[in-house]
């Protein structure tokens, strides 16, 4: 897993609904991971996080980040990162994108151009997308990240289907998959990464922006939310008891009796008009597919943006050695299962603090940047998602 570096808050109710008092910000972090295909000594990356020069994203992107986003920082490229970690650019294969959207496409520019892209369903014909800006002015997509090399789109009509999505057997031997979830834009994929073989087979995965807050699948009958929010798990507090009762997050719960509550997702995904979400009963159904993946015991789940992520997992940044394959072993799954709660309102206080205020560029705050974003952005049209 690489921490991209990327911070950002975004607008709660633009992806979660109901809103609920206290919690009016999603907090976001931004993952990406390094498969590593040993048979074949292919490394492929899985998402980019977010470029570190965003201000060189197409103006309709700057346009909109300077619109809607309320903050963001960025301190490393993600290809800065895997040098780093000695990694070369050279040496990775592929880039799999999850989806097109800015926070994971990074900066293909910078991978030579034996390095393909990989992308899902109908993004290689969508005449919004390419052949990217500048060629096309309203694309989000740079056009530099993508000519030049083989750019692959995923076909997921083999009949090959793993719980209710449909499958692409990445690399014919089982090992990782890639998998259709609709809803949150075209193309949406998430993958299914082998982490140990059969016939004790685990998998990790990789969510992207199925959705976008562990809360939109949490809790379920499979895994209630305990009585007593289990030590370790929220961030201390000077208000509150550890073991903390849940009584505490489930009180404004919209729903009732408490029992249902504790067997019921906090959030669904959100419908509003202007949502993150292009299709939000498609994005629904997503997920409502996700949880049966979260049931599994050989299954952990990694969303793109959760945050509890990088608060108790080795990422290749600091621990270049480490991996995930021993998930299930060091009990990791249970781990991050409930961290999501400390972003929850409780008690009638708030949830964690923004993560990030205001934008920031070259590791200082960027005080002119919604203005600069816009006049940059000045001229483009559409939404760019
Ligand atoms: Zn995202």
């Amino acid at each position: 897993m690489v921490d991209t570096t990327a911070l950002m808050t975004v607008v709660a109710d633009k992806f979660v609904e109901p809103a609920r008092d206290g919690h009016e910000l999603l907090n976001m972090t931004v993952v990406a991971f390094l498969i590593e295909h040993e048979p074949s000594g292919q490394k492929l990356m899985f998402d980019l996080g977010v470029r570190k020069d965003f201000w060189n994203l197409p103006p309709i992107l700057q346009q909109r980040l300077g619109r809607v986003i309320p903050s963001l920082r960025v301190d490393k490229d993600t290809t800065e990162i895997l040098q780093e970690s000695k990694i070369s650019l050279k040496s990775i294969s592929s880039v799999v994108w999850s989806h097109y959207h800015w926070d994971h496409t990074g900066t293909v520019s910078l991978f030579p151009p034996s390095t393909s892209l990989v992308v899902g369903p109908g993004v290689k014909s969508s005449p919004n997308l390419l052949p990217g800006y500048p060629q096309n002015p309203n694309s989000p997509l740079n056009a530099s990240d993508i000519e030049g090399r083989t750019l692959v789109e995923i076909d997921f009509t083999s009949g090959l289907n793993i719980g209710e999505f449909r499958a692409h057997d990445y690399f014919g031997d089982g090992s990782f998959y890639l998998l259709d979830t609709p809803g949150h834009c075209l193309g949406h994929m998430c993958a299914l990464a082998r982490t140990t073989p059969e016939p004790n087979s685990t998998f990790v995965f990789l969510g992207g922006d199925i959705c976008h807050f562990p809360g939109a699948f949490r809790p379920t009958p499979s895994i209630l939310l305990p009585d007593h929010i289990p030590t370790g798990v929220l961030d201390e507090s000077p208000y509150f008891p550890s073991p903390c009762p849940c009584s505490l997050f489930t009180e404004p719960h919209p729903l009732s009796p408490t029992e249902e509550n504790k067997a019921t997702p906090f959030y669904n995904i959100s419908t509003d008009p202007s949502a993150a979400y292009a299709d939000p009963p498609r994005a629904q159904a997503s997920v409502n597919a996700l949880i049966q993946f979260d049931a599994s015991p050989s299954v952990c789940i990694f969303l793109s943006h959760d945050t509890t992520l990088l608060q108790y997992l080795p990422t290749l940044n600091n621990e270049p050695e480490s991996d995930l394959n021993d998930w299930k072993k060091n009990g990791w799954k249970e781990k991050c299962h409930w961290g999501w709660l400390n972003e929850m309102p409780r008690g009638g206080k708030p949830g964690r603090k923004p993560i990030v205020d205001g934008f920031w560029r070259d590791g200082q705050l960027w005080d002119t940047a919604k203005s600069e974003l816009a006049e940059r952005g000045k001229g483009a049209t559409g939404t760019g998602l």
